[in-house]
């Protein structure tokens, strides 16, 4: 009696499983035929100084629209594109698209800007992404300092190897940021070592800062650390005033957030360029 109730439990599950499963597949399938078909694009979200308020740099946040489900955050095919392996020339599209873009606007006359990318994991592990980012800039006639790569402390795990891909891109001339700082695994040690330039201060400590002593306090610890270290910091998820005000007091370097704007496509991201131009 009993086994047949397990049998039945284990039916139940399996079928559980297997609808999962088979969802999965059918997003990752839609993933393949989706970027054949020209259905991601780009968003930019403006990096801005905290001292003057004005423009640094913007960070390019991939956006998925499904012909069926409308659009998929990139909390929910990111994981999936990375465990198939899609995240390989899924990325390598971020990466072109968001450098064209970034020279398109420096030809049309915008002041030079800084494009930040984000990298996953199984991107950073390829040994010959360096290099391949090396010919792209060069076809695109894009100068490296440029260009910013956004990595997680995960990524360094592999001390050994990561080491040696973020010197490859030290050589190739781009810019190297730690994002979502604070809520991964992070070694001192390889803060020391590492050749980085930049923190990014997970929005999570940034959120709570005016409510919470402790995310206080975070914040402060890693923009002081940072500043000893001779690293740019910056705070993500700035939504109001007085965060800005208390990172001010931190003397954090740039901030991103609703506050200033949130991500927009392309054309819309012209209007705070040219907003910009007004004011200054
Ligand atoms: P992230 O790199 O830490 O990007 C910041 C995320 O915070 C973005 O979410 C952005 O829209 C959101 N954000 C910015 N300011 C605020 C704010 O003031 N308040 C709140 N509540 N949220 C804010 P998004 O676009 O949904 O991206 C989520 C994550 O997906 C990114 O986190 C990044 O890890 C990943 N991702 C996005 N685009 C790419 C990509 O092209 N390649 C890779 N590998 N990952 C990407
Ligand atoms: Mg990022
Ligand atoms: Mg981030
Ligand atoms: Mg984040």
């Amino acid at each position: 009696h009993l086994a047949k109730e397990q049998g039945a439990e284990v039916k139940r599950f399996s079928k559980g499983m297997t609808t999962i499963a088979r969802e999965k597949l059918v997003l990752e399938s839609d993933l393949r035929k989706g970027l054949e078909r020209g259905e991601f694009f780009l968003e930019y979200q403006p990096k801005m100084s905290v001292e003057t308020g004005g423009i640094l740099g913007m960070e390019a946040l991939v956006r998925w629209n499904h012909p069926l489900r409308g659009p998929v955050p990139p909390g929910e095919f990111i994981p999936l594109a990375e465990e198939s392996g899609l995240i390989v020339p899924l990325g390598e599209w971020v990466l072109h698209e968001a450098c064209r873009q970034n020279k398109a606007w420096q030809d049309k006359g915008y002041d030079p800007l800084c494009m930040s990318i984000n990298l996953s994991i199984r991107q950073f592990r390829q040994p010959r992404l360096a290099e391949q980012i090396g010919h792209m800039l060069d076809t695109i006639g894009l100068d490296p300092q440029y260009v910013e790569l956004e990595i997680t402390e995960s990524m360094t795990v592999d001390k050994d190897a990561a080491f040696e891909q973020l010197k490859r891109f030290k050589q190739l001339g781009v810019h190297i940021s730690i994002d979502d700082f604070g809520t991964g695994y992070s070694s001192l040690h390889y803060l020391k070592n590492m050749p980085i330039d930049r923190l990014k201060i997970d929005r999570s400590f940034v959120s709570e800062v005016m409510s919470g002593e402790s995310d206080a306090a975070i914040v402060s610890t890693i923009a002081s650390m940072a500043h000893h270290l001779k690293l740019k910091v910056t705070a993500e998820g700035v939504e109001n005033e007085e965060q800005l005000a208390f990172l001010r007091t931190q003397r954090c370097h740039e901030a991103q957030g609703f506050l200033f704007s949130r991500p927009v496509p392309a054309d819309r991201f012209e209007d705070l360029f040219l907003r910009q131009k007004k004011l200054g």
